[in-house]
């Protein structure tokens, strides 16, 4: 058999200029940098492929590929890589999701909402529960507590319920929040009667 080692061979510099093109594109400090120096980051990380791939012609050039792409169209990924703030280990360490800028994006936009959802959570660590009120927002009755609020008069409401009772009743409301979503909303108490 064929060392596989030598088929690899006619591709590498197919790849490493592949990287250099990825490196360079819409790359606002490319000013910086000497294309040799970007050669070195991209042969850099081409070996390290190279390797990782096993000398395998398939994954190396699909490893390659997937790389070149997301390094093109990621401003930060290409940045940090021209910076060597992320080395080539680092770099092909990286998930699919962690290489794309939508999923970062998504990824973080996810965490602030976990985090959200999680202060909210302590919040109502404390409160009842009820499941005879969904939420608005997921339709979930799963985990949904709530708090009496007073003094919470709304005099167009009042208007709106009308009657004696009705004004009564509108100066006190009751504040849900769900657990499940993070979503919080708040009803006079006349309204849920
Ligand atoms: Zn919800």
């Amino acid at each position: 058999m064929e060392p596989v080692r030598r088929i690899l061979h006619g591709h590498e510099e197919a790849a490493v200029s592949k990287l250099v093109r990825a490196l360079e594109e819409q790359n606002q400090d490319l000013e910086h940098y000497a294309r040799c120096y970007l050669r070195y980051v991209a042969s850099s990380i081409e070996q390290h492929v190279r390797q990782s791939s096993a000398n395998a012609l398939g994954p190396y050039r699909e490893r390659v590929r997937s790389l070149a792409f997301n390094i093109a169209r990621n401003r930060q990924l290409q940045g940090a890589l021209c910076r060597r703030e992320i080395g080539a280990p680092e770099l092909c360490a990286m998930s699919a999701a962690e290489l794309a800028p939508d999923e970062e994006r998504a990824r973080r936009q996810l965490a602030a909402r976990e985090q959200m959802r999680r202060a909210t959570r302590n919040e109502w660590a404390d409160a009842p529960r009820t499941r005879r009120h969904p939420c608005p927002r997921c339709g979930s009755s799963e985990d949904v507590a709530y708090e009496h609020v007073h003094g919470a008069r709304d005099n167009r409401k009042a208007e709106t319920w009308g009657g004696g009772s009705a004004n009564e009743h509108s100066e006190s409301a009751i504040r849900f929040g769900c657990q499940s979503c993070g979503c919080d909303w708040t009803a006079e108490t006349s309204q849920l009667l």
